[in-house]
């Protein structure tokens, strides 16, 4: 089941497709498939016009969806959505979806951000290759056919060239209330058009003198319909097409283009272009007709984008943190970025019950913080391997332990790597005088419910022995120095007849064998759940959303491979960090994933 997908139940058809579609989505897709919109249609191997795919054989693809970044940031968990449901409905009715890079705009885009893409497309449990061929283009390919296409629609009567200033194309183009005004330049000769848009192409024409703008109608009350632009003149220099062209297309002309050279079934956009759609359509019904592109044409969809609390999902918010030095760099565990939330330890598993949990629909809203984090538990829960650490490690004296056990003795003690998997084995470590445990694990004044350490307390040290605390030693500031216990000899987990009533049971590690480790605590990173809701979203900054601590980890974590999962019992999820964890060199650094239960106070 794709990601962010309904948790309906699916069973699948004979053919392969899912028989109980679960979002309107699906049900339009399954629509198409069902009556066969698309199943004439062939493809010519790659993207191309229509005589291109008229060469080619029919259609293997049953559907064709496209993700489409611009490459000009590091994709964020709102992408993550995007990608599973655009790859997820290609694999799920047999059809193929295109890795699109939208390089069209030529400020914007850096090469840098095109790798990241990639891997964040594969990590997540995707990829671009379908029926045999890598599905992985680039927008800017397109700018001779995008021009081609310019040149038809004037030919037509469809476009033309307006030479208006700036404030007078703003204010001519009216508002919710008041219908936008004719261009002076509106009715110029086809033949007249075509002359000065050659000169825009040719450079000779100055930024700012003349757009391109499609023939529709200045009085419509969608404003995207009032003669949208087309083409501007740029004097900028392009990564992949050079300084070839000084006009570039404008999103709203060059994305239906795309979608159509490519072959595209079903355009999946979210709903801030619902308003776009009506051009979306009037492009490629005339283009189609003209011939130039292969029919039916591509039909837009739009959903509703992620919105996560306690994040921004804006690449350029996301990129004013990294620049302005408020987080660590793009994989920054804080990060809501796709390299960040694997940094942080979240796995694609788990993204994916997100997904499924929030579904997709046809509604702006914004899904809690929460959610991520329950998704993020259920998934470890079944597969991560269980350890003990102590975060803020104050000694543990058991007093009698060298009478009782013999001086110097280190008692093997050992413990499933997951409770429910004993076939996965067991990890060993020393029980022995000298132990490491949690300062706030130890009261001198307890409150009724504290059923930790505190004079006279019988606690069990978990897979251990269980202990009377008889007291603890503090400095002469009144810090906690040292606790004493008595070991109670016959108690070791796991032994016959060891049942003691303890009141607690309390993680530790012992000092004999004890690995120093580095844990890096993270909080959310903005203090409110809407950051920027109308103001500098920067103001609300968590003030300390990152905090390490020098910790204390049982033995095994020692081997604790980069990215690997843990729980850490008692205490939350925790992963090796994928770059600064380095076992061999002597460096263990633990990030903290979640907690194991709710716990965010604000
Ligand atoms: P940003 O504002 O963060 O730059 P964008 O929409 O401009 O986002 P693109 O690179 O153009 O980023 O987006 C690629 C695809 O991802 C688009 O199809 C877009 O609709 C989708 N997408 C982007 N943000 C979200 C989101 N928050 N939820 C769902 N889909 C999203
Ligand atoms: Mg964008």
């Amino acid at each position: 089941m794709g990601l962010f997908e309904s948790t309906l139940p699916r069973s699948t058809t004979p053919s392969g497709s899912p028989a109980a579609p679960g979002n309107f989505l699906r049900q339009a897709v399954g629509h198409d498939v069902a009556i066969g919109t698309y199943s004439s249609r062939r493809w010519g191997g790659g993207p191309g016009d229509a005589r291109h795919h008229a060469g080619g054989e029919l259609d293997w693809a049953r559907i064709r969806t496209r993700f489409p970044p611009e490459p000009n940031g590091y994709l964020h968990i709102g992408h993550a959505k995007s990608i599973s449901v655009n790859f997820g409905l290609a694999r799920d009715y047999q059809g193929a979806c295109h890795l699109r890079l939208d390089d069209t705009n030529p400020d914007r885009e850096d090469l840098e951000y095109v790798e990241s893409i990639k891997d964040a497309v594969q990590w997540l449990g995707y990829d671009w290759e379908a029926g045999g061929a890598r599905h992985l283009y680039q927008a800017s390919d397109y700018f001779d056919f995008m021009y081609r296409a310019a040149e038809y629609l004037i030919e037509a009567g469809l476009a033309y060239v307006d030479e208006q200033s700036a404030e007078q194309l703003r204010t001519h183009r009216g508002d919710f209330t008041r219908p936008g005004l004719d261009s002076p330049f509106r009715n110029r000769s086809a033949a007249e058009n075509l002359h000065r848009f050659r000169e825009m192409r040719d450079g000779k024409l100055p930024e700012g003198a003349a757009i391109l703008r499609a023939r529709i109608d200045m009085a419509s009350p969608n404003i995207n319909l009032r003669d949208p632009a087309l083409y501007r003149i740029k004097y900028a220099h392009h990564h992949n097409t050079g300084n070839k062209w000084c006009i570039y297309p404008m999103y709203t002309f060059a994305h239906p283009i795309e979608d159509a050279l490519e072959n595209i079934t079903h355009s999946i956009a979210t709903l801030e272009f619902e308003d776009q759609r009506p051009f979306y359509d009037w492009l490629l019904s005339h283009l189609a007709r003209g011939g130039l592109i292969n029919s039916p044409p591509p039909r837009q969809y739009e959903f509703a984008r992620l919105n996560l609390t306690y994040v921004v999902t804006s690449k350029r918010k996301l990129k004013q943190l990294v620049d302005e030095g408020h987080v660590d760099g793009w994989d920054d565990p804080r990060m809501p970025t796709i390299v960040g939330l694997r940094r942080r330890g979240c796995t694609p598993g788990a993204l994916q019950l997100f997904a499924e949990r929030i579904g997709v629909s046809k509604a702006d809203s914004w899904i809690d913080y929460s959610v991520l984090e329950g998704a993020l538990r259920d998934d470890l829960e079944p597969t991560a391997t269980r350890a003990m650490a102590v975060l803020d490690p104050v000694r543990l004296v058991i007093s009698n332990w060298d009478d009782v056990m013999g001086a110097g003795h280190l008692e093997s003690c050992s413990a499933w790597l997951h409770p429910r998997a004993p076939e996965r084995g067991e990890r060993k470590f020393f029980f022995g005088r000298d132990l490491w445990v949690e300062r706030a694990d130890y009261s001198d004044s307890p409150s009724p419910g504290f059923f930790r350490l505190a004079p006279g307390n019988i606690v069990r040290l978990k897979s251990g022995y269980v202990v009377r605390c008889t007291g603890a030693v503090r400095t002469g500031a009144g810090e906690l120095a040292e606790i004493h216990a008595e070991v109670l000899p016959e108690t070791k987990s796991g032994t016959p007849g060891a049942a003691v009533k303890v009141k607690g049971t309390i993680t530790w590690v012992s000092a004999a064998d004890g690995v120093q480790a580095e844990v890096r605590l993270y909080e959310r990173l903005f203090t409110v759940p809407q950051p920027g809701g109308g103001h500098d979203s920067l103001d609300e900054l968590h003030p300390a959303s990152a905090r390490r601590v020098r910790a204390y980890v049982e033995p095994s974590l020692g081997q604790a491979a980069p990215e690997q999962h843990f729980q850490f019992e008692r205490l939350g999820y925790f992963v090796a960090d994928r770059v600064d964890h380095a076992p061999g060199h002597g460096k263990l650094v633990f990030n903290r994933i979640t907690s194991l239960k709710e716990t965010f106070t604000g």
